[in-house]
């Protein structure tokens, strides 16, 4: 039995900087901007004599070095969910070889997770829907069953579907532990951040929230928790889970309106009971750009922040919210999209960040490897690396190319981002005083514990370590 008690925020951990001082250096007269008016674009290839690897200085780090813990599931990207369905696993063994050609593995520790058990999937999944899921193979017989948990054309039964989700989320818990152990300050799983799944139903791609198993690790050591969603759609199933709760703040941007999917997160969504305020939606019109996403970011995020007072925070990084992505309508560059990220990671909270949507897949790709370089404090050149997937960022071969080509008009106005903000500002007033939790007794965890080598054998052709529990 341990007995914690939390009342002291534990922010910038090891920084003596205060939270109060943050954030004018993007403005930094070192950034130029090349594509699509970005503010964000630092381009290293312009750089005198730049070396493949420059400690990034345009930011004061609060930490002197981040320890940055990387999962990859073996396997995780050669899942198919069927010729047509724009969820294309392979994504995540682009970016994962753009990350390895980069050299960016030198800069973490990198894991092979092993597959979550059953019994962690039920943490939060009914029994029921979990049995369906393991058990339901292409070639099983249509039910009833397929309707009650919603396996139809948006989530289609295919090989392996099971030990997909069961790999994704295993990578989630094992990077929420890592965090709660205290080994690693920074964990990465892009395959995970499946934000739609529901406590008894497949949606929108997903299967398993490892969203919420992952913050439901992190409330174990961490009385308060924040989310923190940039996928172009809206964070649904994550926000459902914790609707009632008052020690996880959610909060979505998203693209809201004219039945775009899954057509909930209204300003108006705010929690109930004792999660009343306990949850923040920022609905955006099609086609916002770098400037008004990023500054409407910050100037939320930060209070969020201040207020709430998180332990610990988890940041899907869902990649649809680029533009010219096959099904978002957002105008984002990668280093827009990327500057958020850093952004989060400049408060020195343990942060788990996961993936999420992204349907042009050599975006997806180009988008999480920079973000990985943005975590790891490496600047990296702008010509990628040569990997077997080079015909897939033909012909430029860059990270950041301009995602404008088809712009879509931004529909957001100024007066209505500026309502937006203010009706948020107006919602964290409400979290003053955050809520302590007088933490007396860890549950158990005793699946965390088991040593099961199910992932790669030790030192596979990646250099990945096995994934130990006592790790
Ligand atoms: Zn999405």
């Amino acid at each position: 039995m341990v007995v914690l008690s939390y009342d002291t925020p534990r922010l910038g951990r090891g920084t003596s900087r205060s939270i109060d001082a943050h954030h004018s250096s993007t403005a930094s007269s070192s950034y130029i901007s090349p594509y699509m008016d970005s503010p964000f674009y630092l381009d290293p290839d312009k750089a005198p004599s730049a070396p493949a690897f420059v400690t990034d200085s345009t930011h004061v780090q609060p930490h002197a070095v981040e320890k940055v813990a990387y999962f990859f599931p073996k396997g995780v990207g050669e899942y198919h969910y069927g010729e047509r369905h724009p969820m294309k696993p392979a994504r995540l063994t682009l970016t994962n070889r753009l990350v390895l050609g980069y050299g960016l593995h030198e800069r973490m520790e990198c894991y092979s997770p092993r597959m979550a058990t059953r019994e962690e999937l039920e943490w939060f999944h009914d029994s029921d829907f979990i049995d369906f899921l393991s058990k339901t193979t292409p070639t099983t017989p249509l039910s009833a069953s397929f309707t009650r948990f919603n396996f139809a054309d948006d989530c289609p039964v295919f090989d392996g579907m099971y030990d997909f989700c069961r790999s994704y989320a295993g990578a989630s818990l094992a990077g929420a532990r890592k965090l709660t152990s205290g080994t690693a300050d920074i964990a990465i799983n892009w395959s995970g951040g499946l934000h739609h799944a529901k406590k008894n139903e497949a949606s929108g791609f997903c299967y398993v929230n490892d969203i919420v198993l992952g913050i439901q690790e992190l409330l174990r050591y961490h009385p308060r928790v924040l989310y923190i969603d940039i996928d172009i759609h809206h964070g649904d199933g994550v926000q459902e889970a914790f609707y009632n709760n008052n020690r996880v703040l959610t909060v979505s941007f998203h693209k809201y309106g004219n039945d775009f999917f899954p057509c909930t997160g209204a300003l108006t969504e705010i929690g109930v009971g004792l999660g009343k305020h306990f949850c923040l939606n920022v609905p955006l019109q099609d086609g916002i750009d770098d400037s008004s996403y990023v500054s409407l970011f910050k100037a939320v995020i930060e209070p969020c922040i201040t207020s709430f007072r998180p332990e610990s925070i988890v940041l899907q990084c869902g990649a649809d919210s680029l533009g010219l992505d096959r099904l978002g309508c957002f105008n984002l560059s990668i280093s827009a999209h990327g500057e958020c990220v850093r952004f989060v990671k400049s408060f020195g909270l343990p942060l788990l960040v996961l993936g999420g949507g992204g349907y042009t897949i050599r975006n997806v790709a180009r988008c999480w490897a920079y973000e990985t370089s943005v975590l790891t404090n490496v600047s990296i050149p702008d010509t990628l690396p040569s990997t077997p997937y080079d015909a897939f960022f033909e012909p430029t071969h860059k990270l950041h190319e301009p995602l404008q080509a088809a712009r879509v008009e931004n529909q957001n106005t100024k007066a209505n981002l500026e309502k937006i903000r203010i009706a948020c500002l107006e919602q964290l007033r409400y979290l003053h005083g955050a809520p302590s939790v007088q933490m007396q007794e860890i549950p158990p965890d005793l699946a965390g514990w088991l040593e099961t080598d199910q992932a790669a054998g030790k030192g596979n052709e990646e250099g990945f370590r096995t994934e130990r529990a006592d790790d």
